[in-house]
């Protein structure tokens, strides 16, 4: 016996059947001796963090789920990444750095801004990290390394500039390039506008992100330079006075850009299919030929998987009732010219919306799968249920909501 995912005959590793980290089962949905360590360390986990860090399903995660994992030492409150992440300031007009945090809430990171021609806007969350940073600012090296990421294909380099202080201001000197980032340098990012920008201001601005280091958004060197001597000309001045004004954010704009892998993506929603299926009808069934295209598609990316558009895929979910699950549903539907019946097609719905449907096995009918059959993922308990239409309709009773049943038979074509 080899992986089901690959041709290795191990060693094997338990693999979630739904991530843990989506809130999948630690007990009884657990994979066991049929996932190698290569496929579930290697390939998937880190397919897995990219997609559950960056992709529509990391935004609704953030908002919906409390934490990562029900328990260990890496439980967490679920986070994102986003290189570009504004909070839309309402009082000053100024598209502030900031992070998005568990729940939605707006995070803004303690920050000074250039307001041409001569005004500057400290701003943070409360009067101590933003003294804190003022302090930093103030005591600010004679000698700066300014670094910039640039990217050349997969290619990654860092162009440093070296600021000296001559007693009345920093001055740009000589410019170098490496191979990683030095410590301690202050970092220089785009002055990049959101796509969904209307009114804000972006000018330049220096902070820095919780305990991390000095960031600078600017348009270039010079403009760094002239926004680090104007602080360190006037930090006394900038110190906030504890009974600063609040920044309101009760109803803030928020403008986020992250870039997904649309294809990591459809990967990780098919290997949770494929994965599906081992556990309910066995290991055996997912080697069949039927499930080739879906498990090489997972693993390795190549070929590809028919999947139902985002609007058929919803005459599935909309029936479903509206609790903080995962809702999958498995059923056997016609291969995609409408002949004999003999597919596997799954439909997940995410966090109460995110909806996709893949045709997970073609032509090679599972013989348990010929009833519909539902897996309801409590994210929030990491429990996961399997259920048959009736009992899927007193599981939606029992918990205040009601199943619409929906003519499953149908499937697509
Ligand atoms: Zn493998």
């Amino acid at each position: 016996m080899t992986c089901i995912y690959c041709p290795s005959d191990g060693p094997y590793t338990e693999e979630h059947v739904v991530p843990a980290g989506m809130g999948g089962d630690d007990g009884k949905w657990l994979l066991k001796d049929v996932v190698c360590g290569v496929c579930n360390t290697d390939v998937f986990s880190p397919m897995e963090t990219k997609v559950m860090r960056a992709s529509p399903l990391a935004i609704a995660r953030l908002f919906k789920q409390t934490r990562s994992r029900k328990r260990g030492k890496r439980t967490a409150a679920p986070s994102i990444y986003a290189p570009v992440s504004y909070f839309d300031d309402p009082q000053s007009g100024l598209l502030l750095e900031q992070e998005l945090g568990s729940g939605g809430q707006s995070m803004v990171w303690p920050q000074v801004n250039y307001v041409p021609p001569e005004r500057m806007t400290v701003s943070a969350t409360d009067a101590a990290s933003a003294n804190e940073l003022i302090r930093d600012l103030g005591a600010l090296a004679d000698l700066l390394t300014l670094c910039e990421k640039l990217r050349d294909g997969v290619e990654v380099r860092y162009r440093l500039t070296f600021l000296r202080w001559d007693g009345v201001a920093y001055q740009p000197g000589e410019v170098d390039s490496a191979a990683a980032a030095p410590r301690g340098a202050v970092w220089l990012e785009p002055l990049e506008y959101p796509n969904t920008e209307t009114t804000g201001t972006l000018t330049a601005r220096v902070f820095r992100r919780g305990r991390g280091a000095m960031t600078c958004r600017a348009e270039d060197v010079e403009a760094v330079a002239s926004l680090l001597t104007l602080i360190r000309q006037n930090h006394p001045k900038l110190v906030v006075p504890a009974d600063a004004t609040s920044i309101s954010t009760d109803t803030p704009g928020i403008h986020l850009r992250q870039t997904m892998d649309p294809v990591a993506y459809d990967r990780v929603l098919v290997k949770i299919g494929v994965n599906v299926c081992a556990h309910l009808f066995g290991d055996a069934a997912v080697r069949t030929p039927a499930f080739a295209s879906a498990r090489d598609y997972a693993r390795y990316g190549t070929g590809s998987v028919v999947q139902l558009s985002i609007e058929e895929a919803k005459k599935f979910t909309e029936a479903f009732p509206v609790l903080a699950h995962h809702h999958l549903l498995l059923v056997a539907t016609k291969t995609p010219e409408g002949e004999k019946p003999g597919c596997v097609m799954i439909t997940m719905q995410f966090y109460g919306g995110l909806t996709h449907s893949y045709l997970l096995a073609v032509g090679d009918v599972v013989p348990n799968a010929a009833d519909p059959i539902f897996v309801v993922v409590d994210y929030e308990a990491n429990v996961i249920e399997r259920h048959t239409p009736e009992s899927f309709s007193r599981f939606a009773k029992r918990n205040g909501a009601t199943w619409r049943p929906i003519d499953l038979a149908g499937g697509s074509s």
